[in-house]
């Protein structure tokens, strides 16, 4: 059925000089920055495909529902049993769906070339449209050079987590088609300072339990969790599974933080009891082995307010572009053209800071490594301080339904 437009001759007055929403985009096709700096031989279609489908408009909209039904905490069934899930809205896990089945979290391991830039392109298309179901897929992309070096765990999680399938049950990861990973670092005394962390790990046989409290822990229904806890010799990183083999793992989410933004995607306070879990890298090196996981986290965060920022600036030059003020377009007030200028400049240099660096990820050589290691921290750093400034001034220039 062919939507009917809003009636816009009211009683008292026609609705004029208001934006109508926009239509289709095709984010791929039309930001020739993007394809400039992740152009490259044979991957573009995928690229191409991803952009076009969230830049639909009903794509957008299954944004808006994930963002305004945000998740729900179920910790127990009806007669008090304990459940320990979280209920997301369909549309987050339609976004889960689409995004695994493009690679989000796989293609950066899938080639030898060019697949962190690849990588990098996904996330900054992602983060334009519902960047809350990012954080479980960035995780998951960042475990993968852990678990890839670890042997001897019990299911084979690395290839669970390069599947292109998305599989949501409370099942244990073999039975699976396909797993996604979190991490679970921070206590209440410290996040910074993670060498503060207090749960304790027991061995029990091959494997060990734990025991403490994690203060943030997000995506809570990821299938396993690098988390650091204590053994005799120090810190030391573990993989929690989520579902064990015909029962719940002792894995109790306490409740759900009430975020700022990242809505649709829920982070939790979680608490280990005699939780199963599998030793990875070395006794007592927890620290030095999860910074991997951290170190790939970091790319994502580097290049993600690119892509909200591009977000904005969309909607800014949209509005501009359909409104008038003082007997001309918005777009040709000539104070206006500055500063969509100054932003645009803003967007396109966090963008290819953003790229420059995933770039470096893909580089073989010792000093690509080295500055993949100084340059995300410096590009997450720069980016995030940029971004709410860019989006504050992009809003300004849709005026008070900028604020609304
Ligand atoms: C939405 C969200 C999701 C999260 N998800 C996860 C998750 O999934 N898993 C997980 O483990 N953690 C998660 N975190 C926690 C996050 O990693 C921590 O909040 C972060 O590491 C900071 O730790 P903290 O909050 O304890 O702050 P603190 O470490 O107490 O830091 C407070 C302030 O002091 C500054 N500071 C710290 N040390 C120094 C120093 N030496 N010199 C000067 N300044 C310093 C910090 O920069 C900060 O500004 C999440 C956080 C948020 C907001």
């Amino acid at each position: 059925m062919t939507e009917l437009p809003a009636t816009a001759l009211l009683e008292t007055h026609d609705v004029t000089n208001q934006p109508e929403a926009a239509g289709d985009r095709d984010l791929w096709t039309d930001d020739i920055v993007l394809r400039l700096l992740a152009g490259r031989d044979g991957k573009d279609s995928a690229l191409a495909a991803y952009g076009a489908t969230l830049g639909q408009r009903e794509t957008r909209e299954a944004a808006r529902n994930a963002e305004r039904h945000t998740p729900e905490l179920r910790p127990f069934d009806q007669a008090g049993r304990r459940l320990d899930e979280v209920i997301f809205h369909p549309d987050y896990h339609r976004f889960m769906a689409t995004s695994v089945a493009a690679g989000y979290h796989s293609v950066a391991w899938e080639h030898d070339a060019g697949g962190h830039v690849a990588h990098a392109a996904m996330v900054y298309l992602a983060s334009q449209v519902e960047p809350g179901h990012c954080c479980p897929l960035t995780m998951t992309y960042a475990a993968q050079p852990v678990i890839s070096k670890t042997e001897g765990l019990c299911d084979d999680w690395s290839a669970l987590a390069l599947s292109r399938e998305y599989d949501p049950a409370a099942k244990p990861a073999n039975m699976k088609s396909g797993v996604t990973l979190g991490m679970a670092m921070t206590e209440k005394q410290g996040g910074s300072d993670v060498r503060a962390n207090s749960t304790a790990a027991e061995r029990d046989g091959d494997t060990w339990r734990l025991t403490g409290h994690k203060w943030f822990c997000s995506a809570p229904m990821s299938d396993g969790f690098l988390t650091l806890a204590r053994t005799g010799s120090g810190l030391t990183c573990f993989l929690v599974p989520r579902w064990l083999d015909g029962e719940r793992n002792g894995i109790r989410i306490q409740r759900l933080k009430e975020k700022l933004g990242n809505r649709s995607n829920a982070s939790a306070e979680i608490e280990y009891h005699g939780a199963l879990a599998y030793r990875v890298g070395e006794d007592g090196a927890g620290v030095r082995t999860i910074v991997e996981m951290v170190h790939h986290t970091r790319l994502d965060t580097a290049i993600a307010p690119a892509g909200l920022m591009r977000a904005a600036l969309r909607e800014a030059f949209h509005w501009v572009s359909n409104r008038l003020a003082f007997q001309k377009r918005l777009i040709d007030q000539p104070l206006m053209r500055t500063v969509l200028a100054d932003l645009a400049l803003d967007w396109q240099g966090a963008l290819t800071l953003g790229m420059h660096v995933a770039r470096s990820f893909d580089g073989h050589t010792p000093e690509d490594r080295a500055f993949a290691r100084i340059g995300v921290a410096l590009a997450k750093y720069l980016n995030n301080k940029l971004c709410p400034m860019v989006v504050g001034e992009a809003m300004e220039v849709l005026g008070g339904m900028g604020y609304v």
